[in-house]
């Protein structure tokens, strides 16, 4: 025969056997919702045209997704904003998976960042080209991502994107130039 206070102090343990898986659970899941980040893939809008809020509206309302595709926006000058601009969209504020590529894993452990500009036609200015360096340098610190971990959409898939005019050699050596600072 069990005694009382032996199975009260088996139901106490059980419960807090509970609290730390719940407290473990959700921990880890925080932990890997903020740090997944294994790859930055960059991208341009192939328009001069618009900011974050403009090419949310058209994802949204053409493609069906949930918000814009991209986690960052580095603007033009286009739409009102200031030329080199960052925008941080809903994807990147709740770290959720974007829709840039046609890889999933690519779209769960790559942080999509945006250029706006056709820049298979024309290469960015510098104060946006400048703008980018700077927030992959932020990014590859605080997330520990090394420069050679900076992709070009092209060099993963089919594609003209983010064009001929951003040289990702260039940008990778920039980035790591700033690094090593
Ligand atoms: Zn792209």
């Amino acid at each position: 025969m069990q005694s009382g206070p032996r199975r009260r102090f088996r139901l106490r343990y059980l419960l807090l056997l509970a609290v730390a898986a719940g407290a473990f659970v959700f921990l880890g899941r925080h932990a890997w919702r903020e740090w997944r980040w294994r790859y930055i893939v960059i991208h341009h809008t192939a328009s001069d045209a618009g900011n974050l809020e403009y090419y949310r509206r058209l994802h949204k309302e053409e493609r069906g997704w949930p918000d814009i595709a991209y986690h960052f926006v580095v603007n033009n000058g286009a739409s009102n904003t200031v030329p080199g601009q960052i925008e941080e969209s809903n994807l990147w504020k709740e770290r959720s998976r974007g829709y840039s590529t046609r890889n999933t894993y690519v779209n769960t452990v790559g942080i999509a960042v945006v250029m706006v500009g056709n820049l298979e036609r024309h290469a960015p200015t510098t104060l946006q080209y400048q703008s980018l360096v700077s927030l992959l340098v932020t990014l590859a610190r605080e997330y520990d991502i090394p420069p050679e971990r900076i992709i070009g959409h092209r060099e993963l898939q089919q594609t003209k994107c983010p064009g001929q005019h951003l040289d990702m050699a260039k940008l990778r050596e920039d980035v790591a130039r700033e690094l090593a600072r």
